[in-house]
């Protein structure tokens, strides 16, 4: 399973960037991927989701943007 490198931020709009670096036997459902803004240095968790669980019409994307909003961590 893939995750992207990078995602935009919820709050600023600024690139954030992967933290997590893949497990070797690759990225699972369920499992977290940190990423860190490069605009307001805020950090975000996203849980890996089950593609046969997302509509066509939404992305992983879309499916970080519900988790992110109860997983932000201050810093
Ligand atoms: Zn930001």
């Amino acid at each position: 399973m893939e995750v992207p490198e990078k995602i935009d931020c919820i709050d600023c709009g600024q690139p954030c960037y992967r933290l997590s670096f893949p497990p070797e036997e690759g990225w699972a459902i369920g499992d977290y991927v940190a990423y860190r803004c490069s605009g307001c240095n805020d950090r975000w968790d996203v849980v890996v989701a089950d593609p046969d669980e997302i509509t066509p019409q939404s992305s992983l994307s879309a499916e970080a943007r519900a988790v992110f909003e109860s997983r932000r961590q201050d810093n």
